[in-house]
């Protein structure tokens, strides 16, 4: 690899620079203090001092995310949990208008004078079964989260205004929903304009793979409005078939993976991360890692501003208590202990540090450990 550069070789062999640049010189190499090595003149060098180089990925050192992760396919006692769902489409076709109705009409139901406030992500119930939607605007969301691999969407619902048509953001998010694998549902939105034309949509979805179940296709397309709320619950039904079909599932019994959806500093309450736990169960007085940032779970917050001691698979919440802010689309875990938790955000830290490094010198992701 030729992203070590010859004063990191020196450093990491503990060895005076101009030592290695002279090897370098006396085998006809003309390199400087911050030229690249190539795999040749690492393997020169390490003849030449007398040492055994080995290359590591410093990913392998810190996976933490793979060494405490659950398998749940394989898990005797995972049970059903709730869909998590993304809603995408062309900007102005209803996203928000979208996800403010389902959730005024459905968030506070049992709530007596609940004030739902906005952190994120919200879980609904249609008929008692559980619905968590993630409530942020756009794709950038679900993008951060695939970056990292933590894919917690089930089911993506693409709105068009039935009003305007397939725009270019909508053929966007058809290709993201696509690579993704997660099933569509089709929200056709502002039927209550008189200028709906429901069937001009489903000819242009149509055209790009995404054909309505009653034209032979196997796309639901709901005729709704965000503004009277009519289609709402047929929405939320058709949610809940999906999700069967599904058939996902969780252990609550296990220590939590999760995933943030958004973190900011708040006022008096330090870096608050709002997260959806893929598995486990996530309490109160957990310890836990955050990529590069750790703690211990010291409040849960619920969308209706409400303390709560612990949150299941597919449910949300304000989590209080890390160090620092992570970013959208992060993994949160449970760990064993303070020390472990210190432990792997270090590891993180550092791997971050390097490949922000390579990335600001040359590629890769690969560092160089010496052993004399
Ligand atoms: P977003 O950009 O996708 O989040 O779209 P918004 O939710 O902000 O909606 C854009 C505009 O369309 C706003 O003026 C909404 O009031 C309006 N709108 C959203 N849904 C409906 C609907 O079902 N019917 C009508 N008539 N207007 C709607
Ligand atoms: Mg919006």
């Amino acid at each position: 690899p030729e992203d070590i550069r010859v004063y990191e070789f020196a450093e990491k062999l503990k060895r005076p620079m101009s030592d290695v640049i002279k090897v370098l010189f006396d085998l006809g190499m003309m390199m400087t203090k911050n030229d690249f090595l190539g795999s040749d003149e690492i393997e020169v060098l390490s003849d030449e001092f007398g040492v055994e180089v080995t290359i590591i990925d410093p990913k392998d050192e810190f996976n933490y995310e793979e060494d405490l992760a659950h398998d749940v396919e394989e898990d005797p006692n995972a049970v059903k949990r709730p869909p998590v769902i993304t809603i995408m489409g062309h900007v102005d076709h209803g996203k928000t208008s979208l996800l403010d109705a389902i959730r005024s009409a459905k968030v506070t139901e049992g709530e007596a004078g609940g004030i739902t406030q906005h952190i994120g992500a919200y879980t609904v119930e249609q008929h008692g079964e559980p619905i968590t939607f993630i409530d942020t605007p756009g794709h950038a969301a679900f993008g951060a989260m695939r970056q990292r691999g933590t894919d917690v969407t089930d089911i993506i619902i693409i709105v068009v205004a039935a009003d305007d048509g397939v725009k270019p953001q909508t053929e966007e998010v058809i290709k993201i929903a696509k690579d993704s694998g997660a099933p569509v549902i089709v929200a056709l939105n502002k039927m209550d304009k008189e200028t709906a034309n429901p069937d001009l949509v489903k000819g242009q979805m149509a055209e790009h793979g995404m054909t309505s179940v009653d034209w032979g296709g196997d796309v639901e397309f709901i005729p709704l409005s965000a503004k009277t709320g009519m289609g709402l619950d047929d929405l939320l039904e058709n949610i809940l078939i999906t999700a069967e079909v599904l058939d996902l599932k969780a252990n609550p019994k296990v220590p939590a993976k999760s995933a943030v959806v958004e973190a900011s500093l708040e006022k008096g309450r330090g870096p608050v991360a709002t997260v959806i736990v893929q598995n486990g169960t996530l309490k109160v007085g957990d310890n836990i890692v955050c990529g590069s940032s750790y703690g211990r779970v010291k409040a849960l917050i619920d969308e209706n501003g409400k303390q709560i001691k612990s949150i299941g698979p597919s449910h949300t919440a304000q989590v209080a208590g890390l160090d620092t802010v992570p970013p959208s689309g992060e993994v949160l875990m449970a760990v064993s202990s303070d020390k472990e938790a210190k432990e792997y955000a270090h590891k993180r830290y550092e791997y971050d540090r390097h490949k922000e490094l390579s990335k600001s010198t040359k590629s890769t992701l690969e560092d160089m450990t010496a052993m004399i």
